[in-house]
């Protein structure tokens, strides 16, 4: 099929050829719901607070109309998207790589902690290096912000992914303030999360002017349909028997564990290793490169079974993984939200377990099933590898 019918939907937003061809190359045929609802106004420059369930395809809506805006000028900054991890800001940015193949002006870069300070100094000095679009973490950005190595004053988009996450934490929130002050007063606005509590809503706004306000008022609407969702009551001291039996069983793509420590994140992957799993994990409590290297073995599929903590809940998109075991009880339903949408990305299929060892556990469980109108049942004793 000819490029023009199968960009046909994006076609209608009536974006620039260079990123209408790159859309058909990332073979995008239709834009989803989230999609068709923010990128007409968002292109036009409205401020948007976007709230749409995980995996529908966020980011594009934030990438399309930024690129579609900017009109580069050397050694100014025009677009800044902030989000809460690293990883996150490393997979942005190559999102954005990704929407630019043809627009050969425009220059992006990341920018987060854990990584020498003198090399974001130097690029963003270098008017013939720096980007044009900075993705980053709030910490690094305000300390660039802070010593003036960061010029924020051409800036006419900002952007803030997993906003409720980085408004709640009271630094990032300062950090973001701080930013968001440095930056000219007239400007785009846009915020995202598949979670968006009506408590965190006022506190979103309070940044804009007159967005386009897009929520999931009805919680039930933001389970993913293509998910099979089940639980394992179990004894803490089986865990990892069960584990291993279902890694055994199960068809699986490519796996997500979810635990609760950095130490549990080691151990546990050290004890998959050892049984012959092709296990990494992933945490905190690793040096910066180390983080981003894991990151791209796992999405370049040359790790099956990572084990994580909660900084790989959420935003992380890794198309092939149709499995998340949450090995550890996640801390409330809003994180096991995010954690479940890392398997069944853009309404594919996917399997989430959940380990219950406790009754703390199991209450968790019971919000869960309440608050998005769910049923998670017992896993049976065998289940159709076609359904996830
Ligand atoms: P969200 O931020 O809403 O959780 P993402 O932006 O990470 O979702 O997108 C999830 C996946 O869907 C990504 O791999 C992305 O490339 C893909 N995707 C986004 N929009 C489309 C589309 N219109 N058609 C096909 N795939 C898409
Ligand atoms: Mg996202």
């Amino acid at each position: 099929v000819a490029p023009s019918s199968t960009t046909n939907g994006f076609r209608d937003f009536l974006l620039k050829p260079e990123l209408l061809r790159a859309i058909s190359d990332l073979g995008f045929e239709h834009p989803s719901e989230v999609q068709q609802e923010c990128i007409p106004q968002s292109i036009l420059g409205m401020d948007v607070v976007c709230q749409a369930k995980s995996g529908m395809g966020k980011t594009a809506v934030f990438v399309l109309a930024t690129l579609q805006q900017i009109e580069p000028v050397d050694g100014e900054v025009s677009v800044l998207v902030l989000c809460h991890t690293r990883e996150l800001a490393y997979q942005i940015r190559n999102e954005y790589a990704r929407f630019t193949k043809y627009m050969p002006d425009v220059r992006t870069g990341v920018i987060y902690g854990g990584t020498p300070v003198a090399e974001n100094q130097a690029m963003l000095k270098d008017k013939t290096k720096c980007p044009h679009i900075i993705v980053g973490t709030p910490g690094r950005m305000n300390a660039l912000v802070r010593d003036k190595s960061l010029k924020v004053s051409g800036v006419k988009h900002f952007v803030i992914d997993e906003c409720d996450k980085i408004l709640e934490q009271v630094d990032m929130r300062r950090d973001v303030q701080d930013i968001f002050r440095a930056t000219p007063h007239h400007k785009q606005v846009m915020m995202f999360s598949a979670t968006l509590a009506k408590e965190v809503r006022p506190t979103c706004k309070k940044f804009m002017q007159n967005p386009l306000e897009i929520y999931v008022d009805d919680e039930t609407k933001l389970t993913l349909h293509g998910l099979q969702q089940h639980y394992v009551r179990l004894e803490e001291s089986t865990k990892n028997r069960k584990l291993n039996d279902l890694l055994d069983s199960l068809e699986f793509n490519q796996v997500i564990i979810f635990v609760k420590s950095i130490s549990r994140a080691n151990e546990l992957d050290k004890l998959l290793r050892e049984c012959n799993f092709p296990s990494i994990c992933i945490h905190g409590g690793l040096a910066q490169e180390e983080r981003i290297k894991r990151y791209q073995q796992f999405k370049n599929f040359e790790k099956r079974i990572l084990v994580a903590t909660d900084i790989f809940g959420r935003g992380i998109d890794v198309e092939r993984v149709n499995v998340s075991i949450s090995y550890d009880t996640p801390t409330d339903a809003d994180s096991y939200l995010h954690r479940v949408g890392r398997a069944g990305r853009f309404g594919t299929k996917g399997l989430a377990i959940m380990f219950v060892s406790s009754d703390e556990d199991a209450e968790v469980l019971k919000q869960i099933q309440s608050r998005f109108e769910v049923a998670v049942p017992e896993l049976p004793e065998t289940i159709d590898s076609s359904s996830y």
